[in-house]
């Protein structure tokens, strides 16, 4: 696979579910992929990047942002609380708000910087013990107190388990941001996209089938 090979399948599945070409933020998740194959999407154009964790992100790309103008970058792993100023200095965007702790330390740094990325609260939607992420029942109450705090939550992201049709976990995630008013919905791999396109997502991460397998 390749940057055009997976644009041109986005666009057909944002075709099929009738909605505008390029109407679907394609994140391209950069974490751990050698520089080279980075940059090489780089050169291609590509501006909007994932990276899962704050000091790989910290490491890599104030050297590409010098080099190249108009990069987005979105924290799409678990941020934990003392790299939350790092976190809010380098990327446009956060997929993982999941707690309270989280959220009022943003909220204080949003007041004290004046800005914020925008957020995503990550919803557990197949509550499973080792993720992170709100659980379900527990996502309306959360969602208010983040609004409560002032945060810019602009939707809701989820990872389904690895071994289920991912369906169900797309739904529910769409179902859980319409009753609450949230238009963005960060959704859909290297393996499920299209069908995360089809059910309504606004932000797909794409990793593997972008970049080639990850090492380890
Ligand atoms: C790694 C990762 C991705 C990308 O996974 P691929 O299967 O390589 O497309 C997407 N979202 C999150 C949260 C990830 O950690």
């Amino acid at each position: 696979m390749s940057l055009e090979a997976i644009t041109r399948r986005l666009h057909k599945a944002e075709a099929a579910a009738g909605r505008a070409p390029g109407s679907v933020t394609l994140i391209a998740v950069s974490k751990v992929q050698p520089s080279e194959r980075v940059e090489a999407v780089l050169d291609q154009g590509h501006r909007v990047f994932g990276e899962n964790r704050v000091q790989e992100a910290q490491g890599r790309w104030p050297a590409f942002q010098a080099r190249y103008q108009g990069i987005a970058l979105h924290l799409i792993g678990p941020l934990q609380t003392n790299k939350a100023r790092t976190a809010v200095e380098m990327f446009d965007a956060i997929h993982s708000l999941d707690r309270p702790k989280l959220a009022q330390t943003l909220a204080r740094l949003a007041q004290e910087r004046g800005t914020c990325p925008d957020l995503f609260i990550q919803i557990n939607t197949g509550a499973e013990p080792q993720k992170a992420g709100v659980l379900p029942d527990g996502a309306d109450a959360f969602i208010a107190e983040a609004r409560a705090l002032d945060l810019p939550v602009k939707g809701l992201m989820c990872i389904p388990p690895v071994e289920n049709d991912p369906e169900p976990h797309f739904r529910q995630l769409g179902t859980i941001a319409e009753r609450n008013g949230l238009a963005g919905l960060s959704m859909g791999m290297s393996d499920d996209f299209e069908h995360a396109v089809a059910l309504g997502a606004t932000h797909v991460r794409i990793g593997s089938a972008i970049f080639g397998a990850r090492d380890g």
